[in-house]
């Protein structure tokens, strides 16, 4: 017997209840990718993240040749090309990762509609526990993060499993190279479950709590792509990191699954609000693109839209605080920051960004979505000594200190921006004043 076991954001040998379960039911199993024309176009196959999924499709690969196996890669629609892999090999079984997206959905719809009972969706395989695995009394979903991860906390987890031992492919199964492409950023990290491995045994875990805001410090563990593209296990990771000094940690994993139970529960919220709050949002192309690219004026908003830029990758910390000046100070909407930083982020996720852009714009699950974070402010608690603006913003290299935040007070001129908007305490609270 043969079956498939179709990879999606599970781009792994190890902890994969997918190729597991496909394994265990069959004597030969099509290990199968399908670059989807869907993906691309919806604008979601940018440069970045394509070139981080080749290197996740080829490390994938290789693991599947040290096994006797290989990665079958085709393209077009994944739903039509399963349906051949299925014509041709005679296979009986298609085993799928449960999906949060809209576009993850329908594709399981439809392979539904085609598949009956031969296909076999898991669960708990792209997010520690699945969406709508903890609820709160009547609802499907939990709209407050605190009581979420109470109870997330307090759900049991998968062992993790082993990667397989032996993949035997059935012959006769076309499929593509990996393609090569290049990057939009000079600075983006290799692809594929052995870096992703290689990473995490190489960071600690247990100084994540003390170091994680510090902007210059550069101390979280930068996994968002590999557990983006699935090379790594949240249930695994989250495992791993519990004990002393983990927890900081785990709580970041918690809301990664947070966010992925709202959207599974409101896939509209791609787009739409989830609040709505009648936010009628100022529209200037020109500071958005001051925004954009790192021109603003304010020294620790540019250094944040320059590391974007540069490595496909921004600090938490400063995603917040530059969502937040576009959100909140210049009163944009949340959608044109949401949507350049998909166009960058290697990790760019549907659930992870859309709703922490929401969080911060005040539209989403911020139980105070009023706040504000002032950039100066932000400046001084998390880059005390300018250290990140030096390093993302050349035109200030040379200022010493918590001066290069303040770049209009220097007594000398240097060729950097001045500010787009003042901040004024009008500017500190939702609505901007004479805003249409
Ligand atoms: P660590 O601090 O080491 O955290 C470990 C892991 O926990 C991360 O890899 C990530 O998977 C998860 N995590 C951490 N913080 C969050 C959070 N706030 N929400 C959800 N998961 C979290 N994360 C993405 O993975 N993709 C996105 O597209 C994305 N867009 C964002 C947009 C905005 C406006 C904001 C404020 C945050 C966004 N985040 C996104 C969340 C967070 O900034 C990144 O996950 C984190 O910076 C990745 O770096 P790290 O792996 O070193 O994180």
């Amino acid at each position: 017997t043969v079956a498939v076991a179709l990879f999606t954001q599970d781009l792994r040998l190890r902890d994969n209840p997918v190729l597991r379960a496909a394994l265990a039911g069959a004597e030969e199993v099509v290990p199968l990718f399908v670059l989807d024309d869907g993906v691309r176009a919806a604008g979601f196959a940018v440069p970045n993240r394509a070139a981080f999924l080749a290197d996740c499709l080829r490390d994938l690969d290789e693991g599947l040749r040290a096994r006797g196996g290989r990665l079958v890669v085709r393209g077009g629609d994944t739903v039509t090309e399963t349906l051949r892999v299925l014509a041709r090999t005679g296979a009986t079984a298609v085993h799928l990762a449960a999906g949060v997206s809209g576009f993850a959905r329908r594709r399981e719809e439809r392979l539904q509609a085609e598949l009956g009972k031969r296909l076999h969706v898991h669960d708990a395989v792209l997010t520690a526990l699945a969406p709508g695995a903890v609820t709160p009394a009547g609802k499907d979903h939990y709209a407050v993060f605190t009581p979420y991860f109470r109870a997330w906390r307090q759900a049991p987890l998968r062992r993790p499993l082993a990667a397989p031992r032996a993949v035997r492919v059935p012959a006769g199964v076309e499929g593509l190279p990996v393609p090569t492409v290049r990057p939009d950023s000079p600075g983006l990290p290799p692809g594929g479950e052995s870096h992703g491995r290689r990473r995490w045994n190489g960071w600690q875990v247990d100084r994540y709590e003390q170091v994680h805001d510090d902007l210059a410090g550069d101390g979280t563990s930068r996994l968002s792509p590999y557990l983006h593209f699935g090379c790594l296990s949240a249930g695994e990771l989250v495992q791993r990191a519990d004990g002393p000094g983990g927890e900081a940690f785990v709580r970041q994993l918690a809301w990664r699954d947070f966010h992925h139970q709202v959207l599974a529960a409101r896939p509209d919220c791609a787009r739409a609000d989830y609040r709505p709050r009648g936010d009628r949002w100022h529209h200037d192309p020109a500071e958005a693109r001051a925004w954009r690219s790192g021109h603003t004026g304010y020294p620790i908003v540019d250094a944040g839209m320059r590391q974007l830029a540069h490595e496909g990758w921004m600090h938490n910390r400063a995603r917040l605080l530059t969502a937040s000046f576009l959100a909140k100070t210049l009163h944009q909407d949340w959608r044109i920051g949401a949507a350049h930083f998909l166009s960058l982020l290697v990790d760019g996720d549907v659930a992870n960004n859309q709703l922490n852009w929401q969080w911060v714009a005040g539209t989403g699950t911020d139980t105070r979505p009023n706040r504000v974070l002032n950039p100066l402010a932000q400046a001084r608690r998390f880059d005390p000594d300018g250290a990140y603006v030096r390093r993302w913003v050349p035109e200030l290299a040379g200022v010493p200190g918590a001066a290069v935040h303040r770049p209009w007070l220097l007594p000398y001129p240097v060729d950097y921006p001045a500010p787009i908007i003042e901040l004024t305490a009008d500017r500190f609270r939702l609505g901007r004043p004479g805003a249409s």
